[in-house]
C-alpha cells in the first residue's frame, strides 16, 4: 500500500492496520508531504475502504480498479474550481445530497475533499452537520497542507494522519513569521500604509519569511471573517489582529482579503520576481482595503 506516495513509514503502516482491523475512522484528515501525495493517499484509502478483498485495498479487484481510475461511482471527490480560490458552501451541500443516497456498488460511499484547507468557514460548518450525525456507509476523507486551517469543532471529529514533513503549510511552526503576520494585519487595519510598506522591506532579502508570513496571515484573515459572522471557534491563538482586521474591515473586504492571501500565497512559488512580488502583494492589500 502506498509504494509510490512520498509518506513516512509510520503514516503508511497505521492506515494499514487501521483499514485491514476495520478500524478506519468515518473522518480523515491527511496532512504534511504535497498535495499530489495527499491526494494519491487519498485515492488509495479510499480503495481500501472498498475492496472486498481480505488485504486492502488487492489492487485487482473491480472496486480497486475504478477507485484508482477515479471512475468509481461510490468515489466522490471535491475540490476547487477553476473559477475560485475557495470550496464554497454550495459544493459541501452538493456533497450533503449525495451522502443522503447509499452506496451504488461498495459498501461504503467514500468522499474526499481535496485541498479542504480552502474551505471558507460557512463550508467548514456546513461540513461540521454531517461530521456530528455520520452515517454508517459514509467515509470523508479530508486532504490539506496542516490541519490548523480547520476549525476545532472539525478536528475533534476526525482523526489526523501526517504523511510527513509539510511542505506548504498554513500554520508555519515559524515564531518569526507568526509575529509578523500579526504584526502585518494589524498595521493592515490601522491608517498608516507606509508603515505597512516598511515592515514588508524585511522580505527583499528574505524570500522564505515571505512566504511562511503570507501562509501565516491566511488563518489570522480567516479568523477575522469568523468574527464577522458571528462565530466563535478561532483558528489563531492570539486573536489580537483579527480582532483589529474585522474591526476595521467590512465583511466583504475581509473575504476579498481571505481570498486574495490564499490565491497570492498559492501562486508565490511560480513567481519569478521576488522583490516584484513584495510590492504587488503590498499593493494588491491595499487595492483590497481602499476599493
Ligand atoms: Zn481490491
Amino acid at each position: 500500500m502506498f509504494d509510490n506516495i512520498k509518506a513516512t513509514d509510520g503514516f503508511k503502516n497505521s492506515i494499514s492496520v487501521a483499514v485491514n482491523s476495520g478500524k478506519l475512522s468515518h473522518a480523515l484528515i491527511l496532512e504534511g508531504s504535497d498535495d499530489e501525495s495527499r491526494f494519491l493517499a487519498a485515492t488509495e484509502i479510499a480503495s481500501a475502504v472498498m475492496c472486498q478483498s481480505d488485504a486492502k485495498p488487492c489492487g485487482v479487484c473491480s472496486h480497486c480498479i475504478k477507485c484508482g481510475k477515479g471512475i468509481h461511482p461510490d468515489l466522490h471527490i471535491i475540490e476547487k474550481t477553476d473559477d475560485s480560490t475557495m470550496i464554497k458552501v454550495d459544493a459541501i451541500r452538493a456533497l450533503k445530497t449525495k451522502a443522503l443516497l447509499f452506496p451504488n456498488e461498495a459498501k461504503k460511499s467514500v468522499f474526499i475533499i481535496r485541498q479542504a484547507n480552502l474551505m471558507n468557514p460557512q463550508a467548514q460548518n456546513a461540513l461540521l452537520k454531517i461530521f456530528e450525525e455520520p452515517a454508517p456507509h459514509l467515509c470523508f476523507i479530508l486532504t490539506c497542507p496542516s490541519k490548523s486551517a480547520f476549525l476545532d469543532t472539525i478536528i475533534s471529529r476526525a482523526t489526523v494522519y501526517s504523511l510527513g514533513e509539510e511542505i506548504i503549510g498554513q500554520s508555519t511552526g515559524d515564531d518569526k513569521a507568526d509575529s509578523l503576520a500579526a504584526e502585518l494585519i494589524s498595521t493592515l487595519a490601522g491608517e498608516n500604509e507606509f508603515s505597512f510598506i516598511r515592515k514588508t522591506a524585511v522580505f527583499q532579502k528574505d524570500k522564505k519569511l515571505f512566504a511562511s508570513t503570507v501562509s501565516a496571515m491566511i488563518p489570522i484573515a480567516r479568523d477575522a471573517l469568523i468574527l464577522k459572522s458571528g462565530g466563535k471557534d478561532l483558528l489563531v491563538e492570539d486573536s489580537t489582529a483579527s480582532k483589529k482586521l474585522a474591526a476595521s474591515f467590512t465583511q466583504k473586504k475581509t473575504a476579498a482579503l481571505l481570498d486574495a492571501l490564499q490565491e497570492f500565497s498559492d501562486s508565490l512559488q511560480f513567481s519569478p520576481n521576488h522583490n516584484l512580488a513584495v510590492t504587488r502583494f503590498c499593493s494588491l492589500l491595499y487595492s483590497i482595503k481602499t476599493n
